[in-house]
């Protein structure tokens, strides 16, 4: 068995996969680096609803993915209360073919332990009052709001107090070989203009949209599907609980109560370039007209923004309906053994809901390759409050 605090592992992305996985790492005994080009969070991390999934939205067609995001719940919930809106999640019926998903929907929550409940239309109108009038009913689910930013920040002071390096505004800019095997990477210091090499004993690809380019620098071409979606703020918080249509996951079914705002989301596209998120005007329309369908009053509210986020897709597609299909579900990929490239893993896929799921796959995937025996601890130690990493920036 191998001594972890001689291992030094890099992990390049600093959005929630790259905190959890950074977290886990030390947590288990792991020396560790993280570079981040930009600020933390900076990524789609900073960017998304905040709708915590309980897994409703997918489990019609994926229990497990289901099954996962519910387990994640329970846990998040328990160990990072502070960065969770403890509302719920409505899927209401606007028209009778949403109604009639409601049986299917109902099982597939059964089959994947989510609990679901039925609200009558009077019921539903109790709790959301500005919800359109003409909704036929509604299943509550353990869907919550939750803080993008805040989440990953508890993760990130959980890996700063344990002693990981992090460095932010820190472009990762190649991989350093040594024959087959990847020994380090050249960094850039955007703040300093200063370059250097790190040494390391593996790197993890946690770069999210980004991950794809990443692996070119390898020559290996990852199956991934960077696929941006707009969404949509405005003023006053016209609802407290997340509002979904009940029917087949689509466009411009969610709505999200985060702080004063209500956000509508989302819509899907694929590009080459992640970094090129600009939003379709067309989709501005599409989001208002959508929200103003649940929410009458979504017409007489101040817009605030609209912007876009990339889902970093695991699998490749080169239309968007392909995309589409792809499953919500993420992979840790072993380029030893998938590309013939040794100290790479890759993470592809995922969602912020289950950022420490993939720490903990990601991190077991770890401690399988340098023969470490320590088992993972996120699921039940509670994080330290996300206040606690500018804290230990003024005391150090
Ligand atoms: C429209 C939309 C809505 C969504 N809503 C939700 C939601 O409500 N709930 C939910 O659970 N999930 C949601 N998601 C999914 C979620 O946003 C992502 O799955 C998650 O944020 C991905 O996190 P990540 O850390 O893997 O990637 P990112 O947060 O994108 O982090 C990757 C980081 O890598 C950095 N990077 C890239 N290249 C380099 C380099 N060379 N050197 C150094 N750093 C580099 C980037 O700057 C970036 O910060 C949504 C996604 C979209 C597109």
């Amino acid at each position: 068995m191998s001594n972890a605090s001689d291992t030094h592992v890099v992990v390049v992305g600093g959005g929630g996969t790259g905190a959890a996985i950074l977290y886990d790492l030390v947590q288990r005994g792991f020396k560790a680096t993280l570079f981040e080009r930009g600020e933390l969070t900076c990524g789609s991390t900073g960017r998304h609803h905040g709708l915590l999934h309980s897994g409703a939205r997918y489990v019609v067609k994926d229990r497990e993915v289901g099954r996962e995001c519910m387990d994640e719940v329970r846990i998040l919930t328990r160990i990072a209360p502070e960065a969770i809106e403890a509302n719920r999640g409505i899927f209401v019926a606007f028209d009778e073919e949403e109604l009639a998903f409601r049986e299917t929907f109902e099982q597939a929550c059964a089959e994947a332990d989510i609990p679901a409940q039925w609200l009558t239309s009077e019921q539903v109108l109790a709790m959301e009052p500005r919800l359109n009038p003409g909704l036929l009913g509604g299943v509550m689910v353990p869907d919550g709001t939750l803080d993008a930013y805040r989440l990953p920040m508890h993760f990130f002071a959980g890996a700063r107090k344990l002693g990981a390096v992090i460095r932010n505004f820190t472009r990762v800019e190649s991989l350093v070989f040594e024959g087959r095997r990847i020994a380090g990477v050249t960094v850039h210091d955007l703040r300093t203009g200063a370059d250097e090499t790190v040494k390391c004993d593996l790197v993890i690809n946690a770069t999210g949209g980004w991950a794809g380019r990443l692996a070119a620098m390898a020559d290996i071409e990852l199956p991934i599907t960077p696929a941006p979606g707009t969404m949509l703020a405005h003023q006053g918080r016209l609802v407290n609980n997340i509002i979904e249509r009940l029917r087949p996951a689509s466009d411009g079914d969610i709505l999200v109560p985060q702080r004063g705002l209500s956000i509508i989301g989302s819509t899907q596209w694929q590009t080459d370039d992640p970094d090129d998120c600009t939003v379709p005007d067309a989709d501005v329309e599409f989001l208002t007209k959508a929200a103003i369908e649940m929410v009458p009053d979504f017409k007489e509210t101040a817009y605030h923004k609209a912007w876009a986020a990339v889902r970093p897709l695991a699998g490749a597609s080169s239309t968007e309906e392909e995309g589409r299909e792809l499953s919500r579900d993420f992979d840790v990929r072993d380029h030893a053994k998938l590309d013939n490239v040794e100290g790479m893993l890759s993470l592809t896929g995922g969602k912020a809901t289950t950022l420490r799921a993939m720490g903990e796959k990601t991190v077991d995937v770890v401690c399988d390759l340098f023969d470490v025996d320590t088992p993972c601890r996120t699921a039940s130690e509670p994080l330290p409050n996300y206040r606690h990493f500018f804290r230990q920036g003024v005391l150090v």
